[in-house]
């Protein structure tokens, strides 16, 4: 699966296999973005997914 097909499905999918079984841990906060480990529970494969920060909301 290529980036933007990822993007796509939202990252709802492994970019390996394309099972819909994948597991997130917790999210680590950077400067002005985020990642995540992701693992895929029907392949076993492992990535990190990333995220940018889009700007804030009031509360
Ligand atoms: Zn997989």
């Amino acid at each position: 699966m290529t980036q933007s097909e990822y993007l796509t499905v939202r990252g709802t999918q492994c970019p390996y296999c394309h099972s819909q079984d994948v597991e997130g841990s917790e999210v680590d906060i950077n400067e002005g973005g985020a990642t995540q480990e992701i693992g895929c529970n029907t392949c076993n494969a492992e990535w990190i997914d990333t995220y940018t920060l889009t700007g804030y909301m009031e509360v």
